[in-house]
């Protein structure tokens, strides 16, 4: 069985092209999933143009893709009106959506290309642009089970896992997961302390063998970031040694973190694992980078 995963995009918030982000990237969330052939998206930001160049060129015709959004910020939809299959004719894209409150996807797609924004309308792409079925929450591909979790950020995003054949892989970004943990006050006054998260995301990642999950913030930044949205990478660490995750990818690096920024959070979140005793392998999400699970 064929399971990869492609990083297209790995930072949060904004582009942020240039020397001091090369080696982590400075492209907007993005993650490919290839899956016995099914192509599944991850999120549309700005990571989304190589890859819809990517496939292009891979293919030479039309695609077809199942896409799924953790939310509709600007950072995971913004590649979306620069994705060359979306204007190609006969390509099949799916969009899928959790049907709970007035956020439709596909709408806000339409939106961001109206106009006043962008030359080039929705109505106008040439491909297919069809509704996944995702109305319980969860849903089936080809054999591949997919379910979704809902997260903390400010207007609600969703995690998503994928599973075939065994293997796991959970995309989880946007969410403050430290908003929810049981012994919140404690893992703030001590950093040491191990951090426990609710049961429900214990439970969505479990045995996963790859976790991508926003870990945005080193343990002393984050006390001045409280209800941004986002997570400590460290927080994020103990939930996988929790759930007995094999992999963790630190995700949605800070626009204002260089790479020598980020790597100080990943060792440190290395170092958070091994004395742990854990043997979950934790690394930092790189655009560019494939995994084969
Ligand atoms: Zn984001
Ligand atoms: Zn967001």
């Amino acid at each position: 069985m064929e399971f990869l995963v492609r990083f297209w995009g790995t930072r949060g918030s904004i582009p942020t092209p240039g020397h001091a982000t090369k080696r982590f990237g400075g492209n907007t969330s993005c993650v490919a999933l290839t899956i016995d052939g099914v192509l599944i998206i991850c999120d549309g930001g700005s990571g989304l143009r190589e890859l819809g160049l990517h496939l292009t060129e891979q293919q030479k015709g039309p695609i077809e893709a199942h896409m799924f959004f953790s939310h509709m910020h600007w950072d995971h939809i913004q590649g979306f009106p620069f994705f060359v299959p979306a204007y190609s004719k006969d390509s099949k894209l799916y969009v899928y959506e959790v049907s709970k409150g007035e956020q439709r996807i596909k709408e806000m797609l339409h939106g961001q290309m109206s106009s006043d924004y962008f030359p080039v309308q929705f109505s106008d792409l040439g491909a297919q642009i069809l509704s996944g079925n995702l109305e319980s929450g969860s849903t089936s591909i080809d054999g591949v089970t997919i379910k979704s979790f809902e997260q903390h950020h400010p207007g609600r995003s969703y995690a998503y896992s994928f599973e075939k054949g065994g293997k796991k892989f959970v995309y989880a970004t946007d969410n403050e997961l430290d908003l929810t943990l049981l012994n919140r006050e404690e893992s703030l006054c001590n950093h040491a302390t191990l951090r426990r998260g609710p049961a429900a995301f214990s439970d969505c990642i479990r045995d996963a063998d790859l976790l991508v999950a926003d870990g945005q913030y080193p343990d002393d930044e984050y006390p001045a970031k409280i209800g941004w949205g986002h997570a400590r990478a460290n927080t994020v660490v103990d939930a996988a040694i929790a759930a007995n995750v094999k992999q963790c990818a630190i995700y949605h690096h800070d626009p204002m973190h260089s790479d020598s920024g980020v790597d100080s959070i990943v060792i440190a979140a290395q170092r958070r694992a091994e004395l742990a005793g854990s043997p979950v392998t934790v690394f930092g999400a790189r655009e560019g980078m494939t995994l084969k699970l």
